[in-house]
């Protein structure tokens, strides 16, 4: 089974995690909620949608320094997120666009106990502090071309790895656990029960609700 933890476009089955704004909360697939940082400033109270069977984490949620939303109204919004995922032992799932520095001291300051994921991962140089860190990596569409991508993957884990789709919708998740196979030099079936783990492991109220 082909699983898919982050994608924008539901193809309304049991084995993907669609992606959803507060304020767009009609989901009948499993899915994961919170304030984007572009909406950082108009966060409010969302316990009811978190309640839900559906939902499966709290994100994407981070801190973005690409978009003009003040950063500490987002680190704000962030750490009300984190306190989120804590009060309902959920996974986060974590945007972050040259932040990482910030994210991190907000993870050793409030030392979470639920499992963070850093999705659309692209910045290798981060990765040793990742890992080290105890953050999934979400590896998306970019591991199709992005040599550098291509290269760190080499030396991730296996087992610290969930796969996604993200907001590309030309792209099929086969196509990435082809390609995340092929680097890693495992078969198919291998790759597929390796992440269906991580992800059992991960969102625990999958297949539970
Ligand atoms: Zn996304």
């Amino acid at each position: 089974m082909f699983l898919n933890f982050h994608t924008h476009f539901s193809n309304h089955n049991e084995f993907e995690i669609l992606n959803i704004d507060v304020e767009n909360n009609l989901s009948q697939s499993y899915f994961s909620i919170a304030y984007h940082p572009k909406d950082a400033d108009k966060f409010c109270d969302f316990n009811s949608e978190i309640s839900s069977k559906k939902c499966l984490a709290i994100g994407e949620c981070g801190i973005d320094k690409n978009i003009d939303i003040a950063i500490e109204i987002q680190e704000k919004v962030f750490i009300e997120h984190v306190i989120l995922s804590e009060k309902f032992e959920l996974p986060l799932i974590i945007h972050c666009v040259k932040a990482w520095n910030e994210i991190l001291a907000i993870k050793t300051k409030l030392n979470p106990k639920q499992k963070w994921i850093l999705h659309g991962f692209r910045k290798t140089p981060i990765l040793p502090s990742v890992l080290e860190n105890n953050v999934l990596i979400g590896i998306g569409p970019a591991i199709l071309f992005d040599e550098k991508l291509i290269l760190a993957l080499m030396s991730i884990p296996v087992n610290q790895i969930l796969l996604e789709t993200d907001d590309n919708e030309k792209v099929d998740i086969m196509e990435i656990y082809m390609k995340v196979a092929q680097i890693k030099n495992i078969s198919l079936q291998q790759l597929e029960l390796q992440i269906e783990e991580n992800f059992i492991r991960t969102f625990k109220k999958w297949r539970n609700g």
